[in-house]
């Protein structure tokens, strides 16, 4: 995430006097950090994460960065070292055949089946929740890839006890609305002064905000000076979100804004754009965290490839690796994260290239 300028502004509102107003923004910082917290982790309720493998999870060294044009020029970069023709995009995997050799996949739209001798897998952990089966996956079987044969129990146990949570961003282009004579205040220039870094405790009920707004807890343009503003959601308020029209999101917005930002000038928010990642089926989503009754081994077990190679103790040559698997939730201590992506799929390469050539191990 974007490093931010700390500025907390809690929201006015009339209490009774002394220990209980100190009380109420004890407990409107609390959740704020709370807040900021669930959108890091991606876990709707804290209590639902296991602190010891919160233990475990690595940082990455350095700054944040954002990636001038978008994440994808760093896919297309690495995608133009392959020959031409080698990446097919559009092809949606609706059944897997990997009991023998070669590997089958088979896709939606009457697309041609391909066979492969190994296949990495790098769908998010939400869609192979919706792959299991379960009750708790009713409604989205359009998502969901039939293994044939099913995946291993140990397999199916990691996916379903590893947590999978909603973070969505919301970005909303802002303008300042010069003050009409009443409210005008003395030394405000909207134009200099530019959409504030806003961290929002919200203290005691503010009825005008809306229940999903009071999950954010920050407003801040996405760099010093620019009329884009980024609020961050997780879990249920994350969920709520998607289900919005436009015009409740920006209602909802106006009245955060008029609440935390009651002097001029006013902002109002002109167009916004959000994520979804909940209701899209090539996700069901944002990433992963561990959660409670689960621990750093289920990471380990999402990484495995099938099938499973023989007992340490049994003189057998491990099997041809078929079916791997890569992405954020195969890498114990930077899931949720592009560079563990990343580093996984470089970490499948090398088993298959340690399969054939027995070479040294590049592993991350
Ligand atoms: C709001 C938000 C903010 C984030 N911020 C950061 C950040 O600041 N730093 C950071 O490092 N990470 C961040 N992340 C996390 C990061 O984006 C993910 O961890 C990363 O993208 C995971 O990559 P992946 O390849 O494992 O899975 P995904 O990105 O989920 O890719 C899975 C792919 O599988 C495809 N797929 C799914 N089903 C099928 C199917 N049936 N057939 C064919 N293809 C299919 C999908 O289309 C998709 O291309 C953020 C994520 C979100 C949602």
């Amino acid at each position: 995430m974007v490093a931010k300028k700390p500025r907390v502004v809690v929201a006015a509102r009339s209490a009774g006097g002394g220990g209980k107003e100190l009380e109420e923004v004890d407990e409107a910082l609390l959740a704020m950090h709370i807040n900021r917290e669930r959108t890091d982790t991606s876990a709707d309720d804290l209590g639902d994460l296991d602190l010891t493998a919160e233990g475990e999870y690595r940082d990455f060294p350095g700054e944040h960065v954002t990636i001038p044009g978008g994440y994808s020029r760093v896919v297309e970069r690495l995608a133009a070292a392959l020959p031409p023709g080698t990446v097919r995009l559009g092809l949606r995997l609706r059944r897997l055949k990997w009991g023998g050799t070669p590997v089958r996949l088979h896709f939606a739209d009457g697309a041609p089946p391909l066979t492969a001798d190994h296949v990495i897998l790098t769908v998010s952990l939400g869609v192979l929740k919706a792959s299991l089966g379960n009750k708790d996956t009713a409604g989205v079987g359009a998502a969901a890839i039939a293994f044939d044969p099913p995946l291993p129990p140990f397999k199916r146990e990691a996916v379903a006890r590893l947590g999978f949570g909603v973070v969505n961003k919301l970005f909303m282009e802002v303008e300042a609305v010069a003050p009409s004579e009443p409210e005008e205040v003395a030394g405000v220039q909207p134009a200099a002064a530019g959409f504030p870094f806003l961290h929002m405790a919200f203290r005691g009920h503010v009825s005008k905000i809306p229940w999903w707004m009071r999950g954010t807890e920050s407003i801040c343009p996405v760099h010093a000076g620019s009329t884009v503003a980024l609020a961050w959601f997780a879990g249920r308020e994350a969920a709520h979100l998607e289900s919005l029209p436009d015009d409740d999101v920006i209602r909802g917005a106006h009245a955060t804004l008029d609440s935390f930002l009651p002097a001029a000038p006013r902002w109002r928010v002109r167009r916004i754009k959000r994520s979804g990642w909940a209701t899209d089926p090539l996700f069901l989503g944002s990433y992963s965290y561990v959660a409670v009754g689960s621990s750093g081994d289920d990471l380990d077990r999402m990484a495995e490839p099938l099938p499973r190679g023989p007992d340490a103790a049994a003189d057998e040559r491990p099997p041809s690796p078929r079916l791997l698997f890569a992405g954020e939730a195969t890498h114990r201590t930077h899931y949720s994260t592009t560079h563990a992506a990343y580093l996984s799929g470089v970490r499948e390469a090398n088993r298959l290239l340690q399969h054939y050539r027995g070479g040294a191990n590049h592993t991350t």
